[in-house]
């Protein structure tokens, strides 16, 4: 099997001139017999949001275990603010703040307590008020953590993370499982701490997160990075699609560059081409007095692309 890295968009390696909070060389990470990730490069610059995403199991949150100095390396070389994690990891933790996909806290604190005891623990300057005023805790301030909901705990995990505004902050899936208003929440947080000039990598499975967030990204799927680039360049480097329910007895359409698919009268066109197929298509529905219901024009998914992705690599076996 080759382990070839695909590009759809350039590549986005870091300018020498550019500072790096980030930079891995051929890392790889293995789990007994299996290898988890199989010589990945990254560079992420100072200042920057990057976004790792992945199908499951693409060993998204094996790569950052090795950034925050929790997981071992096979092979390969790290740097993250200029130390190694794997011995430098007390040093590291002084300037690094972490979520992780699972927050460690102990259930019989209270989320003041919890937040108190970090204020120990941390040796950067903050405030328990200002983060349960920024992570809306205000009002569970003396709930036991173990009492949380879901979302809730995501967000004291947030709070701890960028306790005291590290230099690099480090988020597993920081807003799965939470509602759409306390993700925006955590959006402006994060880009908070980039406008203070700190660097963020985080994970996620949505493409609108990444979008809003994310200055570069890498994709990652089974092992290896398959794309990167910024997130306009691959989802532009993909085919976009239009779809619009069609009614009955309609005429023949007219001869588009994507393949059209019928599912009843609902029809989907996935094109390289979309402006030109879009104004083929309603140009032929106005010619035709066709009444189109439930027009939409979209741009690749992330199913799209991960789709494109797995497709490349089977290819390249
Ligand atoms: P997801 O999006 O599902 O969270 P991920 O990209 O973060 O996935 P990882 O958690 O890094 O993926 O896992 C990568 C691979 O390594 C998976 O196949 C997983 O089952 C395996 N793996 C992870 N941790 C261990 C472990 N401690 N022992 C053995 N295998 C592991």
């Amino acid at each position: 099997m080759t382990q070839t890295t695909h590009q759809f968009g350039p590549a986005a390696t870091a300018s020498p001139d550019v500072p790096l909070a980030v930079s891995v060389h051929g890392l790889r990470v293995t789990y007994g017999d299996f290898e988890a990730v199989r010589g990945i490069d990254l560079d992420v610059r100072r200042g920057e949001i990057f976004a790792l995403l992945g199908t499951n199991g693409a060993g998204k949150t094996t790569t950052l275990e090795v950034l925050e100095g929790f997981g071992a390396r096979s092979g390969g070389t790290v740097s993250v603010l200029g130390l190694d994690p794997a011995t430098q990891r007390y040093e590291l933790k002084q300037r690094m703040g972490v979520q992780l996909q699972e927050g460690g806290f102990i259930e019989e604190l209270t989320v003041l307590e919890s937040l108190q005891l970090w204020q120990k623990l941390v040796n950067r300057v903050d405030r328990p008020e200002r983060l349960l005023e920024r992570f809306e805790l205000g009002s569970k301030r003396n709930t036991q953590v173990g009492k949380l909901s879901g979302g809730e705990k995501r967000r004291l995990d947030l709070a701890l993370a960028v306790w005291g505004s590290p230099d690099l902050v480090i988020l597993d899936e920081p807003t799965t499982g939470l509602d759409p208003e306390s993700r925006r929440r955590t959006w402006d947080a994060i880009q908070e701490l980039q406008e203070a000039g700190r660097t963020v990598v985080l994970t996620t499975h949505y493409l609108e997160e990444a979008e809003a967030l994310a200055d570069r990204v890498a994709i990652m799927h089974q092992g290896i990075v398959a794309v990167r680039g910024t997130l306009a360049e691959i989802v532009s480097a993909q085919p976009a699609s239009f779809s619009a329910a069609v009614p009955a007895g309609a005429p023949p359409l007219p001869a588009l560059v994507g393949e059209p698919v019928f599912t009843g009268e609902h029809l989907q066109v996935h094109t390289a081409e979309l402006q030109r197929d879009l104004t083929t298509f309603l140009g032929w529905a106005a010619d035709h007095g066709v009444a189109l219901r439930d027009l939409r024009a979209a741009p690749a998914s992330l199913a799209d692309i991960y789709h494109a992705v797995r497709m490349q690599q089977e290819d390249s076996r």
